[in-house]
């Protein structure tokens, strides 16, 4: 059926039911930004962050104070979680702590109501729990890089993931840096992944070792950008697209599309306050064609 005005869905957005309390706490206190204005940000986001975050496991950072408060970076399930969030079971873990995953819109409102400031989902999914769907090349600035340096970084992990068959994605950090984000087929296990994306960060490293390092020794990455590959990895995580960040700033990870990457828009440009008003006024979403573009991994014995 033609879409026309008639079929067409209505406006209205896909409502939470899940009660929140305490909704005035304020969780960002340099934005004003309280917990029920963090809910309804999720909630005006729903449609974009859901492939990335639902069918995962997750890892939360959470701050029942807000982001001046004590935070924790929790990777498994704890007494008190709000019931909309689902306990998923690790199948090659020994222990009987489970791993926390939403379903839906009530499971992310759910992890508003526990207090989660960032959502930092696996690169695989629990149908699928070996072989990711996704890898992120974390592009991390030591000090004294200019941000131009590290949209070129961008840009070179982009043509050299193209040159290996893979489609990539753009996106800000929400802190200091950027996340090249390729979609690929779950055909792969983790150890080749995680060795494919290595090659690809020890070669920049090599070839440009002026700019680039691919080994995390802090002593080493003062004007360089370290690319951290270390993401693609079983059991790591990186921060999903349209999370929120608990930082000062109330920044978001924004998806952008790669023209969007000029120097007037910085790693913590969009934020939860003006994200809404980003949306509204986009053509198409940066990130439509994500899955669609998804290749495999090849083995292959060019160099990256
Ligand atoms: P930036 O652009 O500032 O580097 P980022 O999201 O890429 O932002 P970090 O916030 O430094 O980088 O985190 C790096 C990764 O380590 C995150 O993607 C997260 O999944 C993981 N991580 C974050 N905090 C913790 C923690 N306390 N313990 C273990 N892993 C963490
Ligand atoms: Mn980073
Ligand atoms: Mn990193």
């Amino acid at each position: 059926v033609r879409e026309t005005a008639k079929t067409r869905a209505p406006a209205t957005p896909e409502r939470s039911s899940v009660k929140l309390t305490h909704p005035d706490r304020i969780y960002w206190p340099g934005e004003g930004v309280t917990k029920e204005g963090l809910a309804d940000y999720y909630t005006e986001v729903w449609k974009y962050i859901a492939p990335f975050v639902v069918g995962r496991p997750l890892a939360l950072l959470r701050g029942p104070e807000g982001i001046t408060g004590q935070t924790f970076f929790q990777k498994h399930a704890w007494k008190g979680l709000n019931s909309n969030i689902v306990l998923v079971k690790d199948p090659t873990d020994t222990d009987d702590e489970p791993l926390i995953s939403i379903d839906d819109l009530d499971g992310l409102i759910g992890l508003v109501q526990s207090a989660v400031l960032e959502i930092h989902p696996w690169g695989s999914t629990v149908a699928n729990w070996e072989r990711p769907d996704m890898i992120i090349m974390d592009l991390d600035p030591g000090d004294g890089v200019a941000w131009d340096e590290v949209i070129a970084g961008a840009l070179e992990t982009r043509e050299r993931l193209e040159r290996a068959g893979l489609n990539s994605f753009i996106k800000t950090s929400g802190g200091k840096g950027l996340h090249v984000v390729a979609p690929v087929k779950p055909k792969a296990a983790w150890p080749e992944v995680k060795a494919f994306t290595k090659a690809i960060a020890d070669s920049m490293a090599s070839d440009s070792p002026d700019r680039y390092v691919s080994t995390i020794t802090k002593s080493k990455r003062k004007g360089k950008i370290l690319i951290d590959y270390l993401r693609n990895q079983r059991g790591m995580t990186a921060v999903a697209p349209y999370s929120t960040r608990a930082r000062p700033g109330a920044a978001v990870s924004m998806p952008l599309e790669w023209d969007e990457l000029t120097p007037g828009i910085g790693p913590a440009y969009f934020t939860v306050l003006n994200t809404p008003t980003r949306l509204a006024s986009l053509k198409r979403d940066p990130w439509a064609d994500f899955r669609s573009a998804a290749a495999p991994i090849e083995k292959s014995k060019k160099k990256p």
